[in-house]
Parts: structure tokens; C-alpha cells; sequence
């Protein structure tokens, strides 16, 4: 095989390294074990893979790779969260975010380079959109994660117990490449995570929902925003093509596939004097009353582009306090890392120069991942 088709093992999701090693005449628990030295242990290198034998090392290192992606800079926050930026095949940077608290640690990864979806308040969707990360940049992100915090086995650093996917982009419409990343994060044989510790969160991709169902049973979010479809249609333009009624249909089949009792994360970015009034706390109640969920309001984070403000702190809990009086489960989002824009809705990387919308925003713009703490 020439280089330039060499496949890069590290995205290979545990079916298609099977089919790989399979097609090599290599037994099937082979590529069980190639996973545990790449994704358990952190080992690159084929040759220090020792319970395989020498002539299949040999032929690895001759005919595939295994390479992360590039990290670019790494910014910690004085509360200890840690945001990484990397670059893309494709020229462009994202963002992920580490978010420890005590014996949880969080990472947020990104699904693209920007994002198509321009919902008004969030820095990511300012960039335009670039392109999709490939699985291998996706479960890359974690690879990367675990060792600049020295958390492969047998290392000091702290663990990575939960990930989500609420980094830059939208998950659900880079759907295969997201899937391949998630069946490793679940693996025994790679990531171990529990599909309850693993979240997509979606601006409400109503047919990628659809297909989550059958796929996968991770946990789910919703990014919802708006209590009715007019105020919702300007915040998140998807809302206009998938509104609400037809996104919380969708919601609840994913749920009831699933067998289990489970339910979905709500997601509502308080924006000051635009979704943040009384009206609206009564209204989502009203709207949410026969949905079982959890509501994790976001006060907004700030950035440059938008005059959008955070609510008082006040205002979070009327806010909050209103739903709780209608029997809601709400958690209200601690915002953590802003001094180095890694909060919910600040992710922007640095997307390549190639949409529309990049024209008004031609300085690079560091740094868009949403200000973090799940
Ligand atoms: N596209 C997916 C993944 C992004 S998740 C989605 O929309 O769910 C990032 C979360 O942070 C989403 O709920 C998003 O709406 C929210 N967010 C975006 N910009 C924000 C900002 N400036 N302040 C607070 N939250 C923001």
C-alpha cells in the first residue's frame, strides 16, 4: 500500500478495525488488543505492542498509521479547566474543554470545525461552517485529552469519566463520524464509558435523532432555548424547519426505544430581556409539564460579536425558582473557564476562510467552545 491510503487505526471504530484485521487474515482479538495498547495504554508505537507477534507489528507499521491529531495550544483556567486547541485536516482549529469537579472529570469535544446551524447567540455558529472532523478527529480529541493529563493506565493524572459533546458544531449532522467516536468511547476494549456518561447535545437535528435510535443509546440533550416556536425560530434558526413540537416528538421516541427509564437533558441559554422573563419560566414549565427531563439552565456567556447579555443573578433564580414551583428538576450552570473563553458558546477556533459569513469576521478568532460546566 502507498502512504497516502495508509488507514490511521486511531478512528477505526471496533467493527471497522475488526473488518480491517479481518480482511488482513488476522484474528478477530487481535484488534482487541491493538485498542488497549492505543486507547487504554496511549501506545503509538507498533513495535512496543508486544503480545502480538513480530511479523504482524511489522506489517502495522508498514501498512497503517496510527496518528493523532495536532495540538496546537493549550490555555488552563485559574479554576483548573483546561482548553486545548487543535488543528484540523482541513486547516482549520477546534476546541476542546477539560472540566474537573472532584472525582468527575469532563471533557467537551468538538464535532466541526464551526458549525451551519448560526443559531443567534452562540460564538461557533459566528465562524461559519468548515467542514466535519473525521472520527479519528473526534475520538483524537479524547486520545489527546488523556495523555496531556497523564490519565492512560498506570498514569498520575486525573480521569476522564464523562464526555460530551457540547464542543463546537453540531454532532448530530456529522452523524457516521460521531457514531464510529462514541462505539469507541463505550468499548471495553478502548474508552470503557458508560453510555449514561457519554451526552450528544443537539440544536435538534430531528432526523439525526431519529436515526440515534437503534444506533446508540447515549445520553441525550437538547439544546432548546425558547418556550414557543416564534422567539425559538430567531434564537435557533433549525427551529423554523424542525419546530418544537416536532423536535420534543422526536425526543420522546428516542427515549421509549430505549427500554429503560431515562430522560433527556433540556438545555436553555438565558439570554437577558430576550428568553429570560417570568412569562418565559412559565410558559417552559407549561410546556415541559408531561416531559420528563432534566432542565440545565446556561446563563449566557458573553462574546465580542453579539450584544447579547448574561441575566442578573437574580433573574437565574426567579428563573429557576419558577420552574422548581411546577414540579421541574433544574440545575443552573456554573459558568467556569470564561477568562479563557472556554464557556458554554465561546468555542470559536479559528475556522478556515471559507464561508460567507467569515467576510465579517476575517480576524482570527480564538477560542469557540461553549463555556463549560456540565
Ligand atoms: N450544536 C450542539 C452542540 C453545542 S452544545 C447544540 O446546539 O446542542 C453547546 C451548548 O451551549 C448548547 O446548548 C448551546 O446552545 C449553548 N451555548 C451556545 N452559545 C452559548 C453562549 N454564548 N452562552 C451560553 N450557552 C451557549
Amino acid at each position: 500500500m502507498s502512504n497516502s491510503v495508509r488507514p490511521n487505526l486511531l478512528g477505526l471504530s471496533p467493527a471497522k478495525l475488526a473488518a480491517l484485521f479481518a480482511e488482513m487474515s488476522e484474528q478477530p482479538f487481535r484488534a482487541n488488543q491493538l485498542r488497549r495498547w492505543v486507547h487504554q495504554r496511549g501506545v503509538l508505537d507498533f513495535a512496543a505492542m508486544t503480545d502480538m507477534s513480530k511479523p504482524l507489528r511489522e506489517r502495522l507499521a508498514r501498512e497503517t498509521l496510527l496518528e493523532p491529531p495536532q495540538l496546537a495550544s493549550r490555555h488552563d483556567s485559574a479554576d483548573g479547566c483546561i482548553k486545548w486547541i487543535i488543528g484540523t485536516a482541513s486547516g482549520s482549529a477546534v476546541e476542546m474543554v477539560y472540566i474537573a469537579e472532584g472525582a468527575r472529570g469532563t471533557l467537551c469535544v468538538s464535532s466541526q470545525a464551526g458549525c451551519a446551524l448560526d443559531c443567534s447567540f452562540c460564538a461557533t455558529g459566528k465562524q461559519g461552517f468548515d467542514s466535519n472532523l473525521s472520527a479519528t478527529e473526534i475520538i483524537g480529541q479524547m486520545w489527546l485529552a488523556r495523555r496531556e493529563l497523564d490519565s492512560f493506565e498506570g498514569g498520575q493524572g486525573p480521569p476522564v469519566t464523562n464526555v460530551v459533546f457540547m464542543g463546537m458544531g453540531e454532532p448530530l449532522l456529522n452523524f457516521a463520524n460521531v457514531m464510529d467516536a462514541i462505539d469507541l468511547l463505550l468499548d471495553d476494549h478502548a474508552y470503557g464509558l458508560s453510555k449514561r456518561r457519554v451526552t450528544i447535545s443537539t440544536a435538534g437535528v430531528v432526523p439525526g435523532i431519529a436515526r440515534m435510535g437503534g444506533r446508540t443509546d447515549v445520553a441525550l440533550a437538547i439544546s432548546l432555548h425558547a418556550p414557543n416556536d416564534s422567539l425559538r425560530d430567531e434564537l435557533v434558526p433549525l427551529n423554523r424547519k424542525y419546530p418544537i413540537a416536532v423536535l420534543l416528538d422526536a425526543v420522546r421516541g428516542y427515549f421509549a426505544g430505549l427500554g429503560e427509564k431515562r430522560e433527556p437533558l433540556i438545555e436553555y441559554t438565558l439570554i437577558r430581556g430576550v428568553n429570560d422573563h417570568r412569562q418565559h419560566a412559565r410558559q417552559l414549565a407549561a410546556l415541559l409539564r408531561d416531559f420528563p427531563c432534566k432542565i440545565n439552565l446556561i446563563p449566557f456567556n458573553e462574546f465580542d460579536e453579539v450584544d447579547y447579555r448574561r441575566p442578573s443573578a437574580t433573574s437565574v433564580s426567579n428563573f429557576r425558582n419558577i420552574l422548581r414551583e411546577h414540579g421541574h428538576v433544574v440545575m443552573v450552570r456554573v459558568t467556569r473557564a470564561d477568562e479563557i473563553a472556554a464557556a458554554c458558546g465561546q468555542l470559536t477556533g479559528a475556522v478556515r476562510d471559507q464561508t460567507r459569513r467569515r467576510q465579517r469576521h476575517l480576524r482570527r478568532v480564538e477560542g469557540a467552545i461553549p463555556a463549560c460546566s456540565i
